[in-house]
């Protein structure tokens, strides 16, 4: 029985003990690249199932794709104004349209996950796919009386009707003051400060990204995006539902409110958020200029393996502060552990280790310290220490035996011949060797069992 925090109880809860554990992730933004900030809340459903296959449980992961309407993202910090839309302004920027911005910041997005060795969530909707399900959901909100149509045409959730607003984040409507920043948009029509926008009307401003409703031409709010999807998916019942500790409020509060109202129960069993990544001790956002992506890494030589460590050398519910010098020690770890496997044999005493420490609400740096200090005690047992490390490697997603580097035949090639020279004695050409080797970008490490070519670590 697996065991995790619940932002809305306040508790450690268990997803339900039999059948599939239904997961709803909310995604990407795809008018731009995903940062490791975002990339460390993208891991955890990827962690939760493995959780949960730890314990021959099987899980369906549904993750959204973001691809229309005005993102909150970094609005609080935002000057611009924020009523523009995210991905217009970037199609304008790229001289791309709104649509091939989205495919392209999509592709990134499938792109830097596979290479976390997070899996492929089972069901990936696009929000511009899912329309007619927003129009839905708008209008049985409106039937129900949660919904209503302002003087200028847009329609609004209104939060004095749902009674129990505020359940997840505390931030209940008699807190909230009006025009707060992390709300929509002070907007005159509206007719209480706490509402807010479920279906925007555009006065033919807008030439992309519109679509025709029984209440105008407009485009959805970010909010109702994730409750037409979640509900589109799994119906009336969702057993965990993940994102970043920001989106707490408003997103999630605003998506249970209108899920529930609809509904007519509490649909989400679980609230599980990941806590923020600092980078070099700032916030990651492109407003304070400190976004540090997956390439980024990669092009300093660091393997996206060990950023999938350094993030899980730190529980998710702890604020994360990444550095340069982490990741080089996670490198270094990773190269090791690498290096140590000698079989794609595993072993199962760790494993009862890992599946533990997983249900102990994803206790992933307990799990990593027990690797250590079993990787230190059968040091004298190589193939042990393979076995063991084959078997964590499976159960965190670390990927340890996959080749990761595509070298250069010529790289190789002076490899081969500094081992000849090496087995000559002639250690004059041996460090010239090397010094070449240094120069194309690599390093060589050599263990007993023989030479491990690696990238040199270039720190920007
Ligand atoms: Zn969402």
């Amino acid at each position: 029985m697996i065991r995790i925090y619940d932002t809305k109880s306040r508790t450690l809860g268990s997803p339900p003990a039999s059948g599939q554990v239904r997961i709803y992730a909310c995604g990407p933004t795809v008018y731009r690249d995903v940062h490791l900030g975002n990339l460390r809340s993208f891991l955890l459903p990827d962690l939760i199932r493995l959780a949960l296959a730890a314990h021959d449980a099987d899980s369906f992961i549904v993750q959204n794709i973001t691809d229309v309407g005005h993102m909150a993202d970094d609005s609080n910090l935002d000057t611009s104004d924020s009523t523009e839309d995210k991905m217009l302004k970037q199609a304008a920027a790229e001289k791309l349209s709104a649509l091939e911005i989205a495919r392209k910041y999509e592709l990134g997005f499938f792109q830097d996950i596979t290479a976390l060795n997070i899996r492929t969530p089972d069901q990936t909707p696009r929000a511009s796919e899912t329309i007619e399900s927003m129009i839905n959901v708008i209008q049985k909100l409106m039937d129900k009386g949660f919904a209503y149509q302002g003087e200028n045409g847009s329609v609004y959730f209104d939060a004095t009707k749902y009674e129990s607003y505020g359940a997840i984040s505390g931030n209940t409507l008699e807190q909230l003051k009006p025009g707060h920043r992390l709300l929509d948009e002070i907007d005159e029509t509206k007719r209480f400060h706490g509402d807010w926008a479920l279906w925007k009307i555009t006065d033919n401003r807008r030439s992309e990204l519109t679509w025709q409703t029984p209440w105008g031409v407009g485009f959805p709010g970010w909010h109702i995006e994730c409750t037409a999807m979640c509900l589109d998916a799994f119906g009336d019942q969702v057993d965990i539902h993940t994102g970043g500790i920001d989106l707490r409020f408003p997103h999630h509060e605003n998506e249970r409110a209108q899920s529930n109202a609809i509904v007519g129960k509490e649909v989400v069993g679980q609230w599980v958020h990941a806590e923020h990544l600092l980078f070099e001790g700032r916030k990651m956002s492109k407003s304070t200029n400190n976004v540090v992506l997956l390439r980024d890494v990669i092009d300093a030589g660091i393997s996206p393996a060990a950023v999938r460590l350094a993030f899980l050398e730190h529980h998710y519910r702890q604020q994360l502060n990444l550095t340069w010098d982490t990741l080089v020690a996670a490198e270094t770890t990773i190269a090791r552990w690498s290096d140590s496997i000698v079989s794609d044999q595993y072993n199962h005493a760790i494993s009862d280790q890992i599946t533990e420490h997983l249900a102990d609400n994803l206790d992933t740096p307990t799990a990593i310290m027990a690797i250590r200090g079993l990787e230190k005690s059968l040091a004298k047992s190589p193939k042990e220490r393979s076995m063991m490390l084959n078997a964590a490697s499976r159960m965190l997603g670390l990927d340890l035996a996959k080749p990761k580097l595509v070298i250069d035949d010529s790289v190789i090639k002076l490899v081969q011949e500094r081992e000849i020279a090496r087995a000559n004695k002639d250690f004059n050409l041996s460090d010239q060797l090397r010094d070449q080797i240094t120069t194309a970008g690599y390093w060589v490490n050599d263990t007993s069992s023989g030479p491990v070519i690696r990238r040199s670590i270039k720190l920007p």
